[in-house]
């Protein structure tokens, strides 16, 4: 299949292309590699800069006010996008805003007031809370508790790995109704930071410098008015809000790949050892190539998920083999080019030490790639 990408797409590709090269890219020279938040004034200056120029919540849909480029032009402008070493990869104060949990714009409308507006604007910024110790990969072992109280509930128990939780003005949090067992009678909670009850307790170091955090819940009392999606559903909509996410996913490591790449090119093409320049070696030429093929494969597969659900097809299947080949070509593809940088490549002088960190987070958040072959092979074998 081939995929036509639109003028408009094209126009849009090229003006993030530009952006990210012209004013975000440079900041790497200036501030730390293991940087998590961009500093005011560049931070202020660029969210601003976006919102004018249109970048901004690209993938909110009109209805809610924003342009809805949908899941083909999210993963075009998401790899331009994840050129730079923070758009992506390793911050809460996103540039170009977005990524919002799809399930708010299902929201009742006094959450949509509260929860969704606020967050398309960039007021607001929110934590997934899914994962727990006894349950990660395998969610239908979520321990922590529901229990309903006139109009309100009362939650107990305790989230792990939650990406942004200490900086979160409210959280997802998933929990379980007593009495109820695997994927029924899990439901969603947005619960507000400050909730009594609700503390984050500590941040999980870990291989990237973005620590996510603990969070616990002790007789934290949340209003029915807080429950998001019916009782019982909220494994539904975390499903399908990963489904989506998985696709987007997908489309991050295309750009710290494809970047790695030309690092990788333009290095081999200056330094020379024993009298040759490195581009002149075989072994280098192969590293390169191998590259090359393993990116083409991972944007071709991930255009197709994306065209696929962007016409309402079942892509679980789809969604999943992007997911698990990106994020594991992503990997290899910052390994050769800091190989072919010898020193340099490990050095903190260069981004590359850092994707390689990112990198290797990339194939255990939005799940394991050990389940998306479960996924897939699922699918592959059933009669
Ligand atoms: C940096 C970071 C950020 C994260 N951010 C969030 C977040 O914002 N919100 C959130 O809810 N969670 C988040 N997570 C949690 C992440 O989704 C889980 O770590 C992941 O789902 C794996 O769960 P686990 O760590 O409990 O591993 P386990 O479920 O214990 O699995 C351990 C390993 O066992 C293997 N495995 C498991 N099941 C199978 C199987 N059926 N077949 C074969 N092999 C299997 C896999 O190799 C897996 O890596 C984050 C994790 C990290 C590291």
């Amino acid at each position: 299949m081939a995929f036509e990408i639109p003028e408009e797409l094209k126009m849009l590709r090229d003006t993030v292309r530009r952006f990210v090269y012209s004013e975000v890219i440079p900041l790497e020279k200036e501030l730390p590699v293991d940087t998590v938040e961009i500093p005011e004034p560049h931070i202020g200056r660029l969210q601003g800069m976006a919102k004018e120029m249109g970048l901004w919540c690209l993938d909110v849909p009109e209805e809610f006010g924003g342009p809805g480029i949908g899941l083909f032009g999210q993963v075009i402008v998401g790899e331009e996008m994840g050129h730079c070493l923070w758009v992506l990869t390793g911050t809460s104060t996103p540039i170009f805003g977005g990524d919002i949990p799809a399930a708010l714009y299902e929201s009742t409308e006094d959450q949509k007031e509260h929860y969704l507006y606020p967050s398309i604007r960039g007021e607001k910024k929110s934590a997934f809370g899914q994962t727990e110790p006894g349950a990660g990969a395998d969610p239908s072992m979520l321990a922590t508790t529901a229990v309903r109280d006139g109009d309100n509930w009362i939650l107990n128990g305790t989230k792990i790995f939650i990406t942004g939780g200490d900086k979160a003005d409210f959280v997802m949090i998933f929990a379980r109704i007593p009495g109820t067992t695997g994927r029924n009678g899990v439901t969603c909670f947005l619960v507000d930071k400050g909730t009594p009850g609700f503390k984050v307790a500590r941040l999980v170091e870990v291989i990237r410098p973005l620590y996510p955090s603990e969070l616990v819940l002790e007789d934290c009392v949340v209003p029915d008015a807080n429950r998001l999606g019916e009782v019982g559903r909220g494994f539904m909509l975390a499903q399908d809000f990963l489904t989506h996410g998985r696709i987007t996913y997908a489309a991050r490591p295309l750009g710290m790949a494809s970047r790695s790449l030309k690092m990788a090119i333009d290095y081999s093409k200056q330094r020379t050892t024993f009298g040759r320049l490195l581009a002149e070696r075989q072994a280098v030429q192969w590293m390169l190539v191998d590259s090359e093929i393993e990116l083409r494969a991972a944007r071709w597969l991930t255009w197709d998920a994306a065209f696929k659900a962007e016409r309402g097809e079942d892509v679980r299947s789809e969604a999943s083999i992007a997911k698990v080949y990106s994020t594991e070509m992503v990997g290899r593809v910052v390994d050769r080019a800091i190989q072919i940088h010898g020193g340099l490549g490990v050095s903190k002088d260069l981004i590359l030490e850092r994707w390689y960190r990112e990198a290797r987070v990339m194939r255990i958040g939005e799940g394991p790639s050990e389940i998306h072959r479960f996924i897939i092979a699922r699918n592959l074998l059933r009669d």
